[in-house]
């Protein structure tokens, strides 16, 4: 009778982990230029949304960990869908294919 190694247990073996992106970093967003998110009330009642400026965080800061922390300054609601400002990009970099990066 062979020692039951607990590593051949079927139960112990796990799937192996889903992959997932990276999360986004404001690092990453402002590496394409963007320096504000928009913040939109997660409730989805209230509409509120709100432009920050991302300068107080730090580089390595994932979008992500700030959602729970921001409050709605409207409706009082704690967690917010934080997003990158893209549109700050866009005024630079014109969708129009008339001006290209050198
Ligand atoms: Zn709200």
């Amino acid at each position: 009778m062979r020692h039951r190694d607990p590593h051949d247990d079927p139960s112990t073996k796990r799937r192996p982990a889903r992959y997932s992106a990276p999360p986004v970093t404001l690092g990453h967003i402002r590496a394409h230029g963007v320096r504000h998110l928009l913040i939109y009330c997660s409730t989805g009642l209230c509409h509120h949304s709100a432009t920050v400026d991302a300068d107080c965080w730090p580089d390595e800061t994932a979008l992500r960990d700030l959602c729970p922390k921001a409050v709605c300054t409207q409706c009082g609601m704690i967690g917010a869908d934080a997003r990158p400002n893209w549109q700050e990009r866009s005024q630079r970099e014109t969708l129009t294919g008339v001006q290209w990066r050198r």
